[in-house]
């Protein structure tokens, strides 16, 4: 049945297209590692970590389990540990905060710019205290933090910067691609990542020799030589199929991130006289658009008015890290991050994914448009 515009269903997100089109490299490279069992690091992680080091512009990266393993990683090899604060934003995955805690390290937070939902350069400075050792800004939605004036403060005020680039794929800033801007960086291949794996899966990136070479043994039980322990370390290597499927994914990367951004350039054209905030993209940084977010007063009536139209949305992210139960004894209490607090109350993301077609971003956004008017 050829859908029509009546009965046009735009989920909000979809992966089984895309496996289909991929179906017979990913079998084949399944079968690669079968056949030469080698199920975890491995050929395939090595060239995966060769190609996206390249693809980042940067000299290592380190192949993980997950990008919270990354965060972790790049907080150890910073030497972050029981005493020491770190900033960063509450609008983001928990991940982010968990990694900090992970070390005793206390996190601190501070508040958004609200044009952009990324952590506000002004804000650090406030939170800047003796303790301070590093800052992690999180490239929120695939829209690069503003790291020029956050490097700026780093020579400043002597912390280190480590980069929350999980969301974020080839994004760039001043035509530098995200991952190399501090110490590290952490990147995740969740499967609904822009680079998603079948499984698990992330990395470490770094200009750094030596964080490169800690984060290698620590991700495997702290090994320098086999069955030789230099250090207490953890289980968070990368498998061989994860890296097998993200060796075929890396080559399309490109040409379904232009698709992001031109849907999401679409979006903003249709929805630029209805009353909704868009954040807003600088002409330094190029976003990758992980999601197209919008801001709306009212956002579950919107919603559910959306999914009667057939338009499925998701919210990212309906509560701050801040406010969260199993943070509430770092003592932060409603009204402490205004910015971040009324994004999340407001935010909600439109379908996007690379296989989608324009008729479906159509429709999802003129539904949004009717349904949230146009001011007279
Ligand atoms: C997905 C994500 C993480 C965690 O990555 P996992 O691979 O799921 O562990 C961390 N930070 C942000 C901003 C993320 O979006």
């Amino acid at each position: 049945m050829v859908p029509t515009k009546a009965n046009l269903t735009v989920p909000y997100f979809d992966l089984t297209a895309q496996y289909r089109d991929l179906r017979d490299e990913i079998r084949d490279a399944i079968d690669r590692v079968c056949s030469k069992a080698a199920f975890i690091l491995g050929e395939e992680v090595e060239r995966f970590e060769q190609a996206f080091a390249k693809y980042c512009g940067v000299k290592h990266c380190v192949g993980l389990n997950s990008g919270t393993s990354a965060l972790h990683l790049a907080m150890l090899a910073a030497g972050i540990g029981p005493g020491d604060e770190v900033i960063t934003t509450a609008n983001t995955f928990i991940a982010t905060v968990e990694a900090i805690i992970y070390t005793g390290a206390t996190p601190v937070f501070a508040d958004i710019d609200p044009a952009t939902a990324n952590i506000d350069p002004e804000k650090i400075e406030q939170a800047i205290t003796k303790r301070t050792r590093a800052v992690i800004p999180v490239h929120l939605y695939g829209r690069p933090a503003n790291v020029e004036a956050i490097t700026r403060m780093a020579s400043d005020h002597r912390f280190l910067i480590i980069e929350d680039a999980c969301q974020a794929h080839g994004a760039s800033f001043q035509g530098k691609r995200v991952g190399g801007f501090g110490h590290s960086a952490a990147f995740s291949f969740y499967p609904g990542k822009n680079l998603g794996a079948y499984g698990e899966g992330g990395a470490l990136t770094t200009n750094d020799d030596e964080v490169a070479k800690l984060a290698r043994a620590l991700r495997s039980h702290g090994e320098t030589v086999r069955y030789i322990h230099k250090y207490v370390g953890y289980n968070y290597r990368m498998d061989g199929f994860q890296a097998a499927v993200l060796n075929v994914k890396l080559k399309h990367l490109d040409e379904w991130t232009s698709k992001r951004q031109a849907f999401s350039s679409l979006y903003g054209e249709l929805l630029a006289d209805a009353r909704v905030d868009l954040p807003q993209d600088s002409p330094e940084a190029e976003c990758v658009y992980h999601l197209f977010v919008a801001y709306v007063e009212d956002r579950d009536r919107v919603r559910a008015a959306l999914q009667e139209r057939g338009v499925q949305t998701a919210v990212h992210y309906p509560k701050p890290v801040h406010l969260q139960e199993g943070l509430e004894h770092l003592g932060y209490k409603e009204g402490s991050l205004p910015n971040t607090e009324r994004a999340c109350q407001r935010v909600m993301s439109m379908p996007l994914f690379p296989e989608m077609t324009v008729e479906q971003v159509r429709h999802a956004a003129s539904s949004l448009r009717e349904i949230v008017g146009t001011p007279s």
